[in-house]
């Protein structure tokens, strides 16, 4: 019965967000839009490292990418953000974008939607707390989700972001030229790479960093965060667009008096 359970969760999604006070006809709550790359014609690539802040790598993350004018998204982990709110001020004060990679890194599957609300919000909680600023992208822990989450995930306005070009960095004795050869391989406009600055053994992924920043930059590329890849792109149209099964991506047309209220919502969030 996959139409009663999606207007299940279209009703628990409007619930949440609306609360009980809320009149009727409000908007519909969508589930959270998966990203992996943007179309875009512009030599852009988006860096992201997961499960920091990381007092041992991430400022040396920080330090390579400040060598290279590159910026990058960090899906921060809540628990390792309570462990270190200083360095989560260093990435912020690099001019970095923070994402929420949840509270303790759950698997954002077969969990009730209050687990998974208690996991994202307190995600974005430990950030705020430590002086960052409301995340509204959002990384599967795992890259695991099910039409629960994904419907919570929405409620709560996030993007889920995943990636195009997997550096498998997490694998334990995983070589420096592995990485870079995916890295450089696979890079190309638009595209989102997926390294991790925590929680050990980083030195390989540092190593292949030091090599990949400046190669992209030879080849033309400027390395931006995910939310600079997402305002150069044609994302904030395709979001304004209901989505069905094919997901159309269409060019944003000028409608200066006609903005969807979901444009409306993104445009400020990105802005
Ligand atoms: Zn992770």
């Amino acid at each position: 019965m996959p139409l009663l359970r999606a207007a299940t969760l279209a009703a628990l999604g409007a619930m949440m967000l609306a609360g009980p006070g809320k009149p009727e006809g409000s908007p519909q709550v969508l589930p959270a839009q998966t990203i992996k790359s943007v179309p875009t014609s512009k030599k852009l690539i988006a860096f992201t490292f997961d499960d920091g802040p990381n007092r041992r790598y991430t400022p040396k993350v920080l330090a390579l990418l400040a060598q290279h004018h590159a910026h990058a998204t960090f899906f921060v982990i809540g628990q390792e953000v309570v462990r270190c709110p200083d360095v989560i001020q260093s990435i912020k004060n690099a001019g970095m974008e923070i994402g929420n990679h949840g509270l303790h890194h759950r698997w954002l599957r077969k969990m009730t939607p209050g687990a998974v609300k208690e996991d994202v919000t307190g995600g974005a909680d430990a950030i705020v707390a430590a002086g960052g600023p409301k995340p509204y992208l959002y990384r599967l822990p795992a890259a695991l989700s099910d039409d629960v989450s994904r419907s919570v995930l929405g409620t709560l306005r996030y993007t889920i972001v995943s990636w195009s070009v997997d550096t498998r960095d997490w694998r334990r004795g995983i070589s420096t030229d592995r990485i870079v050869k995916t890295v450089l391989h696979d890079a190309a406009p638009g595209r989102i790479v997926i390294m991790h600055d925590g929680p050990a053994h980083r030195e390989a992924t540092l190593a292949a960093l030091a090599q990949v920043l400046p190669a992209l930059e030879g080849q033309g590329y400027r390395i931006v965060s995910v939310g600079e890849l997402l305002r150069n792109s044609e994302f904030a149209a395709q979001r304004a667009i209901p989505p069905s099964a094919a997901r159309p991506i269409a060019k944003p047309k000028p409608r200066p008096h006609s903005r969807g209220w979901l444009q409306s919502i993104w445009l400020r969030r990105i802005g």
